[in-house]
């Protein structure tokens, strides 16, 4: 039997430290409890938010309804041959400590992912993405429970629908619960470089010739240096996605601002974000409780006592200046809920 608590806090459970109380609680250690989970959800008239690290969402104050924690286990080697294997994890293990597993295991691909918080469950949710990696890159398929009708159900990456912080979970919010991941990774180790940051810190460590161990090494050190560490200075990543404008828009911007750094992408140039917000004058800008870090502007951080309102007037003030600065409009990146 399943326990279901009331008035729960989650305020340890989100990474950005907002006061978060669950109307309803629950923890999912086993894909049996699914049925007993939505009976329950389902006969109280409640929604489901299923809650992995908390690390990509902004949570209200009250949060109606049940918050299933996933803390679903377990690594299995699926397949192997000479060049690949195919593993499946549980989506409650933790993303990093898979990675770095993984590349102790000989088993490559994920390096540059390496110390992005959270779930291996939640990663294909946003697609998550770093140093010119991203989960689609390695994923074989991703195995879920459709809400809709509650089968079991094993969606083959290109079904999967992923693109830039997105994916078929993110446009269905609530309707996929993912249980297991399998990906798919190399025994031989191909580094994915090109980034000047992690180049940089390569070349800082004296390795001309990286493995998969000194890429992961290279990764966490850069993200360490770069980026506040949610534990003391709360935060929920990169706030805004970078933004993709039209060929003929950018020409005017670039022409007006001849420094802004820009990336090819498939629908016109993409922007970096965290530029346009730092030109906007909110790097390091602070109002009361929430600020943009003065490092990485892209990031909001919590500085104490932030509550989802001031996340949100604050966030709309950025976007707000961006827009009018630049005629860009910036798009939220973590899941506001609800
Ligand atoms: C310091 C910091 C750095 C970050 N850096 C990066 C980065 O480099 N790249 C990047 O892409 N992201 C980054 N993020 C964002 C975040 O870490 C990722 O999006 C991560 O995958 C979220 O995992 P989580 O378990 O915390 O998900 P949560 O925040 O718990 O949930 C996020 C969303 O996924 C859904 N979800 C979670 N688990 C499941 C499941 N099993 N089934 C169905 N839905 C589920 C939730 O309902 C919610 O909608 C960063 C965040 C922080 C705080």
């Amino acid at each position: 039997m399943i326990k279901f608590e009331q008035n729960i806090s989650l305020q340890g459970l989100n990474t950005l430290n907002l006061p978060a109380v669950a109307e309803y609680f629950a923890t999912l250690t086993d894909p049996e409890q699914v049925t007993e989970i939505v009976e329950f959800a389902h006969s109280n008239n409640l929604s489901i938010l299923w809650l992995g690290g908390g690390s990509n969402l902004v949570l209200a104050d009250q949060v109606p309804g049940l918050v299933v924690k996933i803390a679903l286990s377990g690594v299995d080697l699926l397949t192997e041959d000479d060049e690949k294997v195919v593993v499946r994890v549980g989506a409650g293990v933790n993303w990093h400590q898979f990675v770095e597993q993984s590349v102790e295991n000989g088993w490559f691909g994920l390096e540059n992912l390496a110390l992005i918080p959270g779930t291996v469950g939640a990663a294909p949710v946003q697609n998550i993405g770093a140093y010119g990696a991203e989960f689609a890159d390695s994923c074989h398929s991703v195995e879920v429970v459709d809400l809709l009708d509650q089968s079991l159900q094993q969606l083959k990456v290109e079904q999967c629908r992923f693109g830039y912080r997105d994916s078929l979970f993110k446009q269905n919010p609530g309707r996929y619960l993912i249980l297991n991941v399998q990906l798919k990774l190399s025994k031989q180790f191909t580094p994915n470089l090109g980034y000047t940051a992690l180049d940089n810190q390569l070349q800082a460590m004296g390795v001309a010739r990286p493995t998969a161990g000194d890429v992961f090494n290279a990764v966490v050190q850069v993200r360490s240096s770069k980026l506040p560490n949610p534990e003391e200075l709360p935060n929920a990543g990169s706030f805004f996605k970078n933004p993709v404008v039209s060929a003929q828009h950018f020409q005017k911007l670039k022409t007006r601002y001849p420094s802004m750094p820009s990336y090819a992408d498939e629908l016109g140039v993409k922007l970096a974000a965290g530029w346009l917000i730092d030109q906007a004058g909110f790097r390091g800008l602070r109002d009361h409780h929430v600020g943009m870090h003065a490092d990485q502007a892209l990031v909001l951080v919590n500085h104490n006592g932030a509550t989802r309102t001031d996340v949100d007037q604050f966030s709309a003030r950025v976007a707000g200046a961006v827009l009018e600065k630049f005629a860009v409009q910036l798009e939220q990146e973590p899941v506001p809920y609800p």
